[in-house]
């Protein structure tokens, strides 16, 4: 354990869009921001390919090498950007108090504003199939990746309102959606529900769950979905239906571990903010992006609550010293 502690002004943990946003207007407002990426550089849109609905990229952008571009300009301003993840904190409940950070398991920080962007993951089947062709066929983004498959036959899986909305969606591009419920019914609301039913071309096959997914290697080397094995969880019956695309929308979890129990959340362990701030509910500790927001998770919502939390933190700094 190292004994020397280092003292920041403004600290950052994550380096998705909301954190590096957060950095670009933290270090030009002069609170010389660190920032802790996390073990995933970049955060979720290093997982997905070309990003094609982020304003100002008329042509579209490779999701890494956009976020490569937010941190060379978060750099530009000074930001002193680290690879490390945080393992503990203890927050402080007084206005003006310090926050005591460790990273790696042994280096100590004290920190005057802490920003959260520590983002949400989405879940996995944890298939073997599914892992190796991520970015071949498999996504759980139908708002990022949609539009690859146009015409083409693809399955989402999944039964609440995720699902069925990316089911919607994807019917809009797509020839034909099979979504596909482990169980004999649908978690998402009637709503929902309804509209999914009313979609001529979107089929739902009850009590099915993905056995494998079918790849073929291409030309270049690259593997791609052709195919799934579905198996009837109750008939034990399997079938392979062709495909191009799977859609995996079986919910995402938001990476909070560390702040159970010193920060308020809802009860899907998203942070909660107060009003259009990014004020949690204590003094100096801010969070944005998808950390605290299950609803509209994309990278443009994620930096604009990422420039709120930097807004935030240098108010507060401002109104320790009046
Ligand atoms: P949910 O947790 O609501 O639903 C996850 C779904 O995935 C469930 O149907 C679950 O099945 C299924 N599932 C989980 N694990 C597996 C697995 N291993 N294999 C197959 N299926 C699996 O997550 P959502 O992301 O859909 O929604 C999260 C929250 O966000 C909800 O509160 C939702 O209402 C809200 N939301 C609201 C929207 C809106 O209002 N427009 C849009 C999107 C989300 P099972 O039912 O069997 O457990």
């Amino acid at each position: 354990m190292s004994d020397t502690i280092e003292r920041i002004e403004c600290l950052i943990i994550g380096s998705g869009p909301a954190g590096y946003t957060a950095a670009i207007y933290a270090a030009r407002a002069d609170l010389k921001p660190v920032v802790y990426t996390g073990l995933e550089m970049g955060g979720q849109l290093t997982t997905t390919t070309e990003v094609d609905n982020y304003p100002g990229y008329p042509e579209g952008v490779d999701g890494t090498k956009m976020m490569e571009d937010f941190k060379k300009q978060a750099e530009r301003f000074g930001t002193d950007v680290r690879f490390g993840s945080v393992t503990k904190v203890e927050l402080s409940d007084q206005l003006g108090g310090i926050h005591k950070v460790e990273v790696d398991g042994n280096k100590k920080i004290e920190a005057e504003t802490l920003i959260i962007a520590t983002g949400a993951s989405a879940s996995y089947l944890g298939l073997e199939s599914e892992q190796r062709l991520r970015g071949g066929g498999v996504s759980a983004c139908a708002t990022c990746d949609g539009f690859f498959y146009k015409g083409q036959d693809i399955i989402v899986v999944g039964a609440g309102d995720t699902a069925a909305e990316e089911a919607t969606y994807l019917a809009k591009i797509c020839s034909k959606v099979t979504m596909l419920v482990r169980r004999d019914e649908m978690r998402a609301s009637k709503a929902m529900q309804k509209r999914v039913m009313n979609t001529k071309n979107i089929e739902v096959l009850f009590n099915t769950e993905i056995d494998e997914v079918l790849g073929e290697k291409k030309a270049f080397g690259d593997e791609v979905v052709v195919g799934v094995r579905v198996i009837n969880n109750q008939s034990k019956e399997k079938r392979v239906i062709d495909v191009t695309g799977v859609f995996i929308a079986i919910g995402h979890k938001p990476n909070t571990d560390l702040f159970v129990g010193q920060l308020d959340m809802d009860e899907t362990k998203y942070l909660k903010t107060k009003g259009k701030s990014s004020k949690t509910n204590l003094p100096g500790v801010f969070a944005c992006g998808d950390v605290q927001d299950h609803e509209y998770r994309q990278a443009v919502t994620a930096a604009g609550s990422g420039c709120t939390a930097a807004l935030d933190a240098e108010r507060y700094l401002t109104s320790l010293n009046e």
